[in-house]
């Protein structure tokens, strides 16, 4: 019967909620435990882990899910990551799922590898694809610097267990005609002690969304020459509505915050538009930036390999182009 404590075998997906509301990347999981539990032919359920109230559930069932797991006490209201894998534990004791995804975000894997270290299970980190390979998790991840795709199991324990790359699968479109069942779990007081404080939340200075949530995404690598240069792409992000990426050795030199780093390393971004300034086009770069849908380069160098993925390529160097682009929208704004 639904919610039993008997109902092993679920496919689990580990909701993430920021202040209070479900994350967007509670609903990609849904789709990737969908294909799964599909497959396995058994249901989907969704584990929310909340201070005093949870978020509404009926999102989530929209989603896809056949069941969520309400876990709602004051210790979990900052997502300290060792309470909620404490948590999680017991839950995985109690009700017995064969699968639990997470999101490879902070929060996401910071949890999961705590729980990994309870329960003894494996964990699988940052995966690009998942499928079920003879009743198994069959977990997909870039390997040996992005030039190889790894295919790992980990079927003798379970939880199989693992963090998915946000943006590698998109949500399912809602369906409202979804209903599900919700479970209420009061988690045990000792499962909620955490050797954590929480200090507080510090939101980053930056132009625009977040860059895995943003439609334009102006992104500079090492050929921008310099931190001070990335003005220029502060300016067109802006004009454009879009948000600042970099490649990884514009970070490494300090150019650009490490949360916008695009690439294996980094983040996978999903854009309208990518336009990629000063960047080579390493092989690391491009798997963060192939689900863009159009992309725009820039760059001296004709052989570029940036170049072979672009839509719109413009030979000549940034520091000369970047401004008349921006002077030219000006003017059009201004028109
Ligand atoms: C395990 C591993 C993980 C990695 N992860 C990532 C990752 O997540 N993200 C990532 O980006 N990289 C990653 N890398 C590094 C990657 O291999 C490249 O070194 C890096 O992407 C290069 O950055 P870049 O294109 O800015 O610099 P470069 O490769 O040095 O390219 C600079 C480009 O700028 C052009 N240029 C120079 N001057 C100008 C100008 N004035 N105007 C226009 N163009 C100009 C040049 O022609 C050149 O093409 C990883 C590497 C490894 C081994």
């Amino acid at each position: 019967m639904a919610g039993e404590k008997t109902a092993k075998g679920e496919v689990w997906t580990l909701a993430e909620v920021r202040e209070g509301k479900l994350h967007s990347v509670s609903y990609e999981l849904l789709a990737w435990g969908r294909t799964l539990a599909d497959g396995l032919g058994v249901p989907l359920a969704s584990v929310v882990l909340s201070g005093s109230e949870s978020p509404p559930p009926e999102s989530l069932f929209e989603r896809g899910a056949d069941r969520v797991y309400l876990t709602a006490a004051p210790e979990l209201k900052n997502g300290l990551s060792d309470a909620c894998a404490g948590v999680l534990s017991d839950m995985a004791e109690e009700y017995k799922p064969q699968i639990l995804i997470a999101s490879a975000t902070t929060w996401g894997r910071s949890t999961m590898s705590i729980l990994y270290a309870k329960r003894g299970c494996g964990l699988t980190a940052d995966c690009t694809g998942l499928s079920i390979k003879d009743g198994a998790l069959l977990q997909t991840r870039p390997a040996i610097g992005g030039n190889v795709m790894a295919d790992i199991m980990t079927p003798d324990r379970r939880p199989q267990m693992c963090t998915v790359r946000p943006k590698s699968k998109g949500p399912l479109p809602p369906d409202s005609s979804r209903k599900g069942e919700v479970v209420r779990y009061s988690p045990r007081k000792s499962a909620l002690a955490s050797a954590l404080t929480y200090l507080g939340f510090a939101p980053e200075a930056r132009v625009g969304l977040p860059i895995q949530d943003a439609e334009v995404v102006v992104s500079g690598g090492k050929g921008m020459k310099g931190a001070k240069n990335f003005a220029l792409l502060d300016e067109l992000a802006r004009l454009l509505g879009g948000s600042v990426g970099a490649s990884r050795s514009a970070v490494d030199l300090g150019w650009a915050p490490h949360s916008s780093q695009v690439g294996l390393s980094g983040k996978s971004v999903t854009p309208r538009l990518y336009i990629a300034c000063g960047i080579s086009g390493a092989v690391q770069h491009l798997a963060g930036m192939s689900g863009a849908d159009s992309v725009i380069a820039i760059n001296t160098d004709p052989e570029a390999p940036i170049f072979g993925v672009a839509d719109f390529g413009v030979v000549g160097s940034v520091l000369e182009i970047l401004p008349r682009l921006i002077e030219d929208m000006k003017k059009g704004e201004s028109r």
